[in-house]
């Protein structure tokens, strides 16, 4: 649920009436996020690959947490 750009609209009331659901999805492109609204059906084309860009980067985190760990214990630097 989300606000729009118009001045005068129903979500800008005391009691505002959103816009949506929308479905936002946001990343990060050379440092800065870039954020699209998707459609349900969009959403479903999409989600598979989705899905798997997110348990890659859930994985390289992982792999980099267990790096360090390896590296500080390996060394002697764990405090
Ligand atoms: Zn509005």
């Amino acid at each position: 649920m989300m606000r729009c750009g118009k001045r005068r609209c129903r979500c800008k009331d005391e009691l505002p009436q959103l816009h949506g659901p929308y479905i936002q999805w946001a990343r990060t492109v050379e440092g800065k996020t870039v954020t699209k609204l998707l459609t349900a059906d969009q959403l479903a084309r999409y989600q598979p690959w989705l899905d798997n860009a997110r348990r890659l980067r859930n994985l390289a985190t992982e792999l980099d947490t267990l790096t360090i760990q390896a590296v500080d214990q390996t060394e002697g630097w764990a405090s």
